[in-house]
């Protein structure tokens, strides 16, 4: 069987993806209640039972609300680097728990999945992207990052599936009541990457082996699943890439499934 992803949750409320191969399944990010996470891989066919390892992106609220029940009810390692363990100091219980360290820019295995993970602008104490690879396939999962580096470009760039944040309709977040300061951080370098961005970047590193990508971690407030979805299928579209299905994820409900070819 191939490499399947799903994504259980995502958006500023709580983020958690699924990736499994035939004999090993994970989880990147636990931002979701344990129950919720249950119950989302449930309805997939999956189960917490099956999971090997959450690979932490980094120690924002909505990436870690699951970690500790995670361990200390279901015993499933938790992996995260030096920088995220530090970020998470403030909360005595998960700093706590028994951490699998990794090394930024380093791969490490979990199973039969390779996950090599890698650096991300954005303004946590470590951030990172992974990509998990399993066999001739790999997936490229990125949730929270500023501006689409040569880095991130360059590791998403051989990936079949991935998952990107499209984060915020730049006129929208303007036009957004949001306060000034949250808006200069949204935007900067080391927020959120808006639906134009993400969507330059996709066409700009697609090619013929990308089958699929998710747009993810979609503001609330500040975006509509329409426009994201229309941004990215048009630069796609500009740039030739009509072969790519464009998925969208939901905080509330799971994404569709998708299956290596
Ligand atoms: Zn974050
Ligand atoms: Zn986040």
């Amino acid at each position: 069987m191939s490499l399947r992803l799903c994504i259980l949750g995502s958006g500023s409320s709580g983020n958690c993806t699924y990736v499994a191969s035939a004999t090993t399944a994970i989880l990147v990010d636990g931002g979701l209640s344990a129950k919720a996470i249950a119950t989302r891989l449930e309805k997939i066919g999956a189960s917490l039972e099956q999971v090997k390892g959450v690979c932490l992106s980094h120690e924002h609220s909505d990436h870690i609300a699951g970690l500790k029940t995670l361990q200390s009810k279901y015993a499933i390692p938790l992996f995260a680097n030096e920088g995220t363990i530090q970020g998470l100091k403030n909360s005595k219980d998960l700093a706590a728990l028994a951490w699998q360290k990794f090394q930024t820019g380093s791969a490490f295995e979990i199973g039969d999945l390779n996950i090599e993970p890698f650096s991300v602008p954005h303004d946590a104490m470590e951030p990172v992207g992974f990509v998990i690879t399993c066999g001739a396939e790999s997936i490229g999962i990125v949730t929270d990052l500023g501006i689409p580096t040569a880095l991130v470009r360059e590791r998403l760039k051989n990936c079949n599936a991935i998952v990107l944040e499209s984060n915020h309709d730049e006129e929208m977040l303007m036009n957004s009541q949001r306060p000034w300061q949250l808006k200069q951080r949204i935007l900067g370098r080391q927020g959120h990457l808006s639906n134009v961005r993400a969507a330059a970047m996709l066409a700009e590193i697609a090619g013929p082996h990308l089958q699929r990508v998710f747009l993810a971690h979609l503001s609330s407030e500040c975006n509509r699943q329409d426009v994201a979805w229309r941004a990215t299928r048009d630069a796609l579209a500009r740039a030739g890439h009509t072969h790519i299905t464009i998925s969208m994820t939901f905080p509330n409900q799971v994404s569709e499934i998708w299956t290596a070819a």
